[in-house]
């Protein structure tokens, strides 16, 4: 293990909600942080130590952001290939590079998930409109094409409800832009009548050890989460599943840090793997009231070297986002004390935009 003092200094790169609540968490353990990212005035930056506000392509930057740290982590995984391979060079980054790349091509993760042995909804690999209406053939509809790069929130997806929305499906993930001949534009993927969406989040240490927090019931809105419960409505079998596959996940990637595993839950309680983030996870913010340990201080820990701990439970939670408008209706919940709010220091609350979220706590009831 090699472990930070306490005054070292933690390198983030990205520097948006999770980069923020990542740095109070290492403010806590005693350490410093450096926020890196290329947006001024971001949540992370007003709390952390340090901020560099450059392109994640300025290499002057990058050099200079590395030979100010004593580790690096990161809060989202697009992080450009040349940009890790640089900071890898210069200094100890965890997660690897590898558990990045994984994660940033749908096509990739969907392999990855075959060779753990985790059930995915059936998929095809896709580069031009006629691959799409070959894949049709093999993948009835309804199904989703999504680009293998780069989507989130729902970006970069449509639905294709019959054969004939593909080439406007096409149309909408391509910008009407033709990808590059060779490689994997796109996946077409089965829809999934789930009974449920779950996700897992495992820690994984220096020393190879794994915790998982719980499995959480997430519910999107509008492709984005809205909220996630625990304990979440499936049975002890389904979930010690579930726990086994992020763990099984985080060992086969040798990851040191945190792995969020989502997975839906048909109506015979089978997992299929939808994707996955080495990074703190929307839907493990409920961990910050409802356990001992939270998700931030997990990888915090696992960064510097320290020993992770069982993160335990201590009351049912749901954690709802708040989104654009609703940060301006908090009365209700300052006025709960069961009701723990994080709003992330956002000036603008437009439509869509994370602003913060709330947990809210009862009694543990398993
Ligand atoms: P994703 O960007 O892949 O995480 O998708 C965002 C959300 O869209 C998921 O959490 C699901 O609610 C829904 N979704 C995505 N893919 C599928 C699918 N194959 N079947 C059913 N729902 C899906």
């Amino acid at each position: 293990m090699h472990r930070l003092s306490p005054g070292a200094t933690i390198g983030i790169l990205g520097n948006g909600q999770l980069g923020r609540m990542l740095c109070l968490s290492a403010a806590r353990l005693g350490y410093r942080t450096h926020v890196f990212g290329p947006e001024a005035d971001s949540p992370a930056e007003q709390v952390a130590s340090v901020s560099t506000v450059a392109a994640y392509t300025d290499e002057a930057s990058l050099a200079a952001f590395s030979a100010a740290v004593d580790a690096v982590t990161f809060e989202f995984e697009n992080v450009p290939a040349a940009a890790a391979a640089f900071l890898a060079a210069h200094t100890r980054v965890r997660p690897s590079w590898r558990a990045l790349e994984v994660c940033q091509d749908r096509t990739k993760e969907k392999q990855f998930f075959a060779s753990i042995n985790a059930a995915t909804p059936p998929w095809q690999p896709v580069n031009a409109l006629d691959d799409l209406k070959a894949a049709l053939t093999k993948i009835n509809p309804p199904a989703v094409l999504k680009t293998a790069r780069l989507g989130y929130d729902g970006k970069g997806q449509a639905k294709v409800l019959i054969a004939g929305d593909a080439d406007a499906a096409w149309s909408t993930v391509t910008g009407g832009k033709p990808p590059a001949p060779n490689g994997t534009f796109a996946v077409l993927e089965g829809f999934v009548d789930f009974a449920c969406e779950i996700s897992v989040i495992a820690a994984r240490g220096q020393d190879g050890k794994i915790v998982c927090f719980e499995p959480a019931e997430n519910v999107h809105a509008n492709h984005m989460l809205a909220t996630s419960t625990v304990p979440a409505r499936i049975n002890a079998a389904t979930a010690a599943a579930a726990t086994d596959i992020a763990t099984r996940a985080a060992k086969a990637l040798d990851l040191v840090g945190l792995l969020a595993m989502e997975m839906f839950v048909t109506a015979d309680g089978k997992l299929l793997c939808n994707e996955m983030a080495p990074r703190p996870h929307n839907s493990g913010h409920w961990t910050q009231d409802a356990c001992g340990t939270d998700q931030f201080e997990q990888l915090i820990r696992a960064v510097a070297g320290l020993p992770l701990v069982d993160p335990a439970r201590h009351a049912d939670v749901v954690m709802r986002n708040l989104v654009g408008a609703d940060v301006n209706n908090l009365d209700g919940y300052l006025a709960d004390p069961a009701a723990h709010i994080h709003l992330y220091g956002k000036a603008e609350a437009r439509p869509g935009r994370k602003m913060g979220h709330v947990n809210i706590l009862r009694p543990k009831s398993s």
